[in-house]
């Protein structure tokens, strides 16, 4: 079987998903690309009884190179990801407090300096309907020097160059999500800088180099 790692590795992180309630029933997608084939979690399968062989493996244009099932809807979505940026793997969910935010801001804005860990303020992909190119552009757009966004009445993306990392930032999105929510309802919070993320970054360097 090819890609059994990668397939069993997303197998896992599906299992994941639904553990820390990113995603409900079938809804979100995930995939790993390895030079150039992509598994890709498929469509309407339940994340808890997902097996290695469920999992599909396409190549770039998206043609089925193993599998039996239909991949998952959001297949040209991944594929335009993985054509414009140098990401090696996307977990895309609907998670409760990403997709709140995204129904109501233009960005999530830098509420917490955890937020340099997606490149900065997230954007929100302008909304259209699941599957189409054109949700696959608009996400692109958002992504632009990003390894996150929010997608408008719909849920996030996130991307890394392991499926861990992708995963890892899909927590961190929600996380940040859900701070900013609390924080509204306190009133306006108090925002981070350009030059407050920039001198997080610095100082994160010198503790890297220290150790
Ligand atoms: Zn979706």
């Amino acid at each position: 079987m090819r890609l059994l790692a990668q397939r069993e590795e997303v197998c896992g992180v599906g299992r994941q998903l639904r553990l820390d309630r990113l995603v409900i029933g079938t809804s979100g997608n995930v995939s790993v690309r390895v030079d150039d084939l992509v598994a890709i979690t498929p469509s309407g399968v339940d994340y808890a009884a997902l097996t290695a062989e469920d999992v599909l493996v396409v190549d770039l244009a998206g043609t089925v190179v193993e599998g039996d099932r239909a991949p998952s809807s959001e297949l040209p979505m991944h594929l335009a990801v993985y054509a414009a940026t140098d990401a090696r793997a996307i977990v895309h969910t609907h998670a409760l407090f990403a997709t709140t935010v995204g129904t109501a801001v233009e960005e999530l804005p830098a509420v917490h300096y955890a937020i340099n860990d997606l490149g900065g303020p997230v954007r929100v992909a302008a909304y259209a309907t699941f599957g189409s190119q054109e949700l696959a552009s608009a996400v692109v757009a958002a992504l632009h020097e990003r390894t996150g966004a929010l997608m408008r009445n719909h849920g996030a993306i996130t991307v890394g160059a392991t499926l861990a990392s992708a995963y890892e930032r899909a927590v961190k999105l929600e996380w940040l999500s859900e701070l900013y929510w609390r924080a509204m309802q306190l009133g306006a919070p108090s925002l981070l800088s350009a030059e407050q993320l920039e001198a997080v970054r610095e100082q994160a360097r010198r503790k890297a180099y220290r150790a």
